[in-house]
């Protein structure tokens, strides 16, 4: 039988096979090569007993991705959901998630919700001259729904963003099951600091899975060299390599093609300056 991790506590994994939820155990040669079953790992497995519904993992099938913290395998794509109000969006915290996900190598978009309640005008130009999609939502109205669904279908999503703009919501109205809890977001936060979460996948329908984890947000700008730092802006490429210096990091240098474009307003503003933001972190790391 071939099925997905979509829980794994303490040595047992809960692989999902048409349907049905198989408590698992690895076999011991997974320890003796050192690999370790992942959830969003595709498996072959034994079934042990059908009316216990137990189960021997025998293989991992190879992995499409693979994110670290949490450590997800086969994640296709993340979503960021905002609301444009109640509360507001927070577009630093955008940039640095969009440079997170393009550091791992997972295709980002961005959602915002209650547009019943506001419309919200900023993100769209913001990010007008970047690949990364909107998707305008409200759930209350019923609006912008079936497009988030084609989008999510058949995909592993991570979803990510603030307590309190609409995610539960999203998820219960699209999958029309009550598979998260919707509610104030003072309930909520006490509720996150009395259980230990481990990382799991909600089935929202066939071959559709959410990774809902709080945790995915942490949004240290990546460990990486501060000349990579351009290359997780993809407005930034077809401007690179038209400086005047080479090994411009588009600071303070003199004819700079990024500052140039921000300045004409081919980049926005709002991105090139958390660039910045970004690249003075990466700057004042200490290097051991
Ligand atoms: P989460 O913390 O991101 O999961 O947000 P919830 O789904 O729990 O929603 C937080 C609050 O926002 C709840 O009171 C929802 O009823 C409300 N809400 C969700 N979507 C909408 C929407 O599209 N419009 C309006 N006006 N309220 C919404
Ligand atoms: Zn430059």
């Amino acid at each position: 039988m071939i099925g997905k991790i979509i829980k794994g506590i303490s040595g047992f994994y809960y692989v999902e096979s048409e349907q049905t939820i198989y408590e698992c155990k690895a076999r011991g040669i997974f320890r003796n090569r050192n690999e370790k079953p992942l959830v969003g790992d595709f498996v072959e497995f034994k079934i042990v007993s059908e009316d216990d519904k137990k189960g021997n993992i025998e293989r991992i099938l190879d992995r499409k991705s693979l994110l670290k913290r949490p450590e997800v395998s086969n994640v296709d794509q993340a979503l960021i959901v905002f609301s444009s109000i109640d509360p507001f969006p927070d577009i630093h915290l955008l940039n640095r998630f969009l440079v997170s996900m393009e550091y791992a190598k997972v295709k980002p978009y961005i959602c915002i919700n209650k547009d019943d309640l506001k419309k919200e005008e900023n993100i769209p130009k913001i990010f007008k001259s970047t690949p990364y999609k909107v998707l305008i939502l409200s759930v209350k109205e019923n609006r912008g729904l079936s497009d988030l669904k084609e989008l999510l279908n058949g995909k592993t999503t991570a979803l990510s963003g603030p307590s309190g703009v609409g995610k539960s919501s999203i998820i219960n109205k699209i999958s029309g099951k009550e598979l998260m809890e919707v509610g104030d977001i003072s309930r909520k936060i006490k509720r996150g600091k009395n259980t230990t979460r481990h990382t799991f996948l909600i089935t929202l329908w066939e071959n559709t899975y959410i990774l809902d984890t709080p945790g995915f947000l942490n949004l240290d700008v990546p460990d990486i060299e501060k000349e990579d730092l351009q290359y997780l802006f993809p407005e930034f490429n077809e401007f690179i390599g038209q400086c005047r210096f080479r090994g411009c990091l588009h600071k303070k240098e003199p004819n700079c093609a990024i500052k140039e474009a921000a300045f004409e307003g081919k980049i926005a503003e709002e991105r090139y300056d958390d660039y910045v933001v970004f690249l003075d972190e990466i700057l004042g790391r200490k290097k051991f």
